[in-house]
């Protein structure tokens, strides 16, 4: 962090010492975080760095995968939000990521629903979110926790859900308030998957029964897919498949026990579910291997992991 950076005294309510490394994603719903980025967040947590998890929403707008719980619908007794706290302590839990909060506070803002529903226009649906006031809210915890590195979806929210695409703009607005008063993170991660990877995928599903791309010829139909050389940074963190995948069960209303998702990790092994990719939107790429240069660490080329640094103090955790 440059010593020159201008802008008024940061409010500081306490100090705490965090680690050196400090990395704050910004997902949309509960489960977002595991299928997303579960890897990333387990491999850094195991390593020593802080990791904070913002979500947006609750969730309330699921489908639900347990039959026995299906009254807690939006439609019947409406409580799937507040069981999917639990979901996703337990998700936090299984990463090893013990600094969980939702924007704004839980219940803030509310699951808005696929695109175009009239889920969209409810009071407090955070489709419909005043963009400052809930990038202030994210502001907080960046004067808080003082990411160098944030992991936030691309302006597709990956693939169009209203949610994923406000979860970006907040991310981003929050990032420019930051950098507005001196503190702006070094980095800007988008989660992507590279074409390579989608090909190989829809090659190799062809025959399966149990195939995830049916009905897709192409990648080019799929809402989602960058290309190789876009790709940033290729996060290799299969050591933590085993907690992604237990991560992805805790949100056993949402992702089905016998989900592709989990026969593709079988056929797959632990590349599936514990190599994660991300194009970089703001700061400086550091240096990276292969083809394409791709970064192996979220912190390349940010200097921290000298051995004498000094513990860098932040404003109290709650
Ligand atoms: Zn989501």
């Amino acid at each position: 962090m440059s010593a020159e950076r201008a802008g008024p005294p940061v409010r500081v309510t306490g100090v705490t010492t965090l680690p050196d490394r400090r990395l704050l994603l910004v997902h949309a719903h509960p489960d977002d975080e595991s299928i997303g980025t579960g890897a990333t967040m387990a491999h850094y947590a195991a390593a020593g760095a802080h990791v904070t998890l913002v979500t947006c929403t609750l969730g309330e707008e699921g489908e639900i995968h347990v039959p026995e719980l299906t009254q807690l619908c939006a439609a019947e007794a409406d409580q799937l939000g507040g069981y999917r706290i639990g979901e996703l302590a337990a998700a936090c839990a299984a990463l090893g990521v013990t600094d969980h909060r939702f924007l704004g506070g839980a219940g803030r803002y509310r699951d808005s629903g696929m695109m175009g529903l009239a889920t969209n226009d409810h009071p407090r649906a955070f489709w419909r979110a005043d963009l400052d006031e809930a990038a202030r809210h994210l502001l907080e915890v960046i004067r808080e926790v003082r990411p160098q590195v944030v992991i936030t979806y691309d302006p597709n929210g990956f693939y169009g859900h209203p949610d994923h695409i406000q979860a970006h703009r907040v991310a981003m607005r929050g990032v420019e308030l930051a950098a507005a008063e001196g503190i702006a993170p070094d980095k800007v991660y988008w989660t992507a998957m590279p074409r390579s990877v989608l090909d190989a995928g829809l090659e190799a599903f062809t025959e399966s029964s149990d195939n995830p791309f049916a009905g897709i010829d192409d990648v080019d139909e799929l809402p989602f897919g960058t290309p190789d050389a876009q790709i940033a940074a290729r996060i290799d963190a299969t050591e933590q498949h085993a907690g992604k995948e237990a991560a992805m069960r805790a949100h056993a209303t949402q992702i089905p026990a016998n989900s592709w998702l989990y026969s593709i990790a079988g056929n797959f092994g632990a590349e599936f579910m514990g190599v994660e990719y991300f194009t970089l939107a703001v700061g400086a790429k550091g240096p990276g291997a292969g083809p394409y240069g791709w970064e192996d660490d979220l912190f390349a080329g940010l200097g921290l992991d000298g051995p004498d640094r000094a513990p860098v103090a932040a404003a109290g955790l709650r």
